[in-house]
């Protein structure tokens, strides 16, 4: 009897952030329903968060061609790790991560496996093409935030020639920007990507974000979770610079549409790095259609003490149903509880529902929600679409600020409610958005998500990129 040649082997090495490794997990679970051999590489850190909130494993027991390991990040383990600190992340990840990763790469075969055929990194982690390069294994990367954001990362030396971004905070931060084509008539500077500290050029997140994108058509591809339908006038400019994209997006559905209900359960599609309280899917059970507002600002963002009070009144205040994820670690120390006044513990207790981390996916897809307010994380902002769940954007940093105005001014799926954090404004935003406009928003945001859904049909476009996406894979293996 022929035997059967073994499939392609796929080395996927994720950021480790939240964010972005959801993302590539659920882009390795397509590769294995495509039969492809998947070695997930996530951190040691990140490894052992996973072994505590989730059954990560029992989620990819059924595919035996992947295999998770795990590599040291070289930081202390007292680390915080946080979005703040990811430069000295980012660069422990170069000094003391890279040199281990040949030693990965070569020694992930073996068993049933072939030796790697193509690896999957993602576009900020530039040192991860030097390692291809040098051993001959091709590479994709895979940029997990938001294309319209990419694309102000590629116009980096452009901006910054011309001036516009050393600003301060006296300039006129309603001014269109000139230097990002295709957004000159709507995208302001109060728009432009927030990096560290406000207008300085030396930001080393800035440099780097400036620095990698440069180096992203290196790669032989870039695979992006968007679909062509939202995307598309910015993917035109996105391709002058890298011509072979793969937009395959938004992910976390593409999946969905791509399991059958039989072969998993909510709960074990998660990769959540907190463990999530499904408590509050009952809780949604007992309200009305799109009667409850969730708040949630992702896992990176943190809040002021004064910043919080503000959100909790202002919520208390809309006579709206709320579900609020507020993260143990949202606001620095845990002073804040005891100045949560009897009013407020009374109007939460009312009308609110409050919890650490809750399975968000799950969260936007349930009738009772009617409205999200957001910090504008792409994997949010995805999951919002496709819940067809209109926003009202609180973006924190990075690629926010950016999906924040794509959001409200391009797509019109929501209110812009950055650089103001007001309990009045905040109330005055949660009623235009459940309230005042609920019928306009609502209905382009189910149009939104019936868009969302058709490209992920037989002959759809993120459908069909996907297939392009692992029949090339499959070349890679064939020309070697
Ligand atoms: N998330 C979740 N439960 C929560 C809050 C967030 O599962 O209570 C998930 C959310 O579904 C998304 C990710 O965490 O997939 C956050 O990614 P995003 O890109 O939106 O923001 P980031 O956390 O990277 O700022």
């Amino acid at each position: 009897m022929e035997n059967k040649p073994l499939p392609p082997h796929v080395f996927i090495f994720p950021l480790p952030y939240q964010g972005p490794m959801n993302s590539m997990f659920n882009l390795a679970e397509l590769l294995c329903l495509e039969g492809l051999h998947i070695t997930f590489l996530v951190t040691e850190y990140i490894h052992s968060r996973l072994l505590t909130s989730t059954d990560i494993q029992s989620r990819f027991n059924s595919y035996p061609g992947f295999q998770l390991r795990s590599v040291s990040d070289g930081l202390p383990d007292d680390h915080p790790r946080s979005g703040e600190k990811f430069v000295e992340v980012f660069d422990s990840l170069e000094l003391k991560t890279k040199p281990l990763l040949k030693h990965m790469l070569l020694t992930s075969s073996g068993g049933l496996r072939r030796p790697v055929t193509c690896i999957i990194a993602d576009g900020i982690l530039g040192f991860t093409c030097d390692v291809a390069k040098e051993i001959g294994i091709p590479i994709i990367y895979f940029r997990t935030l938001s294309p319209c954001c990419l694309w102000v990362f590629f116009c980096l030396p452009k901006l910054i020639d011309a001036g516009e971004l050393s600003l301060d905070q006296s300039d006129n931060m309603d001014r269109l920007v000139k230097n990002v084509p295709g957004t000159e008539s709507f995208l302001r500077r109060r728009d432009l990507p927030r990096f560290g500290t406000f207008g300085d050029l030396a930001d080393k997140t800035l440099q780097l974000s400036k620095k990698e994108g440069q180096e992203n058509p290196r790669a032989l591809g870039l695979i992006l979770n968007t679909f062509e339908e939202l995307d598309g006038p910015i993917l035109s400019h996105i391709r002058t610079f890298c011509p072979n994209l793969y937009t395959i997006g938004p992910l976390h559905a593409h999946l969905k549409a791509k399991l059958s209900p039989q072969t998993t359960s909510l709960e074990s599609s998660s990769s959540s790095l907190w463990n999530e309280d499904w408590s509050c899917m009952t809780w949604l059970d007992s309200q009305p259609s799109k009667s409850v507002i969730y708040v949630s600002f992702g896992s990176i963002a943190t809040l002021t003490k004064a910043q919080l009070i503000e959100f909790w009144y202002g919520l208390v205040n809309t006579g709206f149903k709320f579900l609020w994820v507020i993260r143990p670690d949202i606001v620095a120390g845990k002073d804040w509880e005891s100045q949560i006044s009897q009013d407020l513990s009374e109007g939460t207790k009312q009308r609110g529902y409050i919890v650490g981390w809750v399975p968000q996916k799950e969260v936007l897809a349930h009738p009772a929600v009617g409205g999200f307010l957001t910090h504008s994380g792409w994997n949010s902002t995805l999951e919002s679409i496709c819940g067809g769940v209109p926003m009202i954007c609180w973006p924190y940093f990075l690629d926010q600020q950016v999906n924040s105005r794509f959001v409200s001014e391009v797509w019109k799926l929501g209110l812009d409610m950055k650089d103001s954090c007001d309990r009045v404004v905040v109330e005055n935003m949660v009623k235009e958005l459940m309230e005042v406009r609920r019928e306009e928003f609502s209905h382009r945001a189910e149009e939104m998500a019936q868009v969302a859904k058709r490209c992920l049909s037989d002959g759809g476009s993120s459908f069909c990129n996907l297939h392009r996406l692992v029949r090339d894979i499959e070349d890679m293996m064939i020309q070697d």
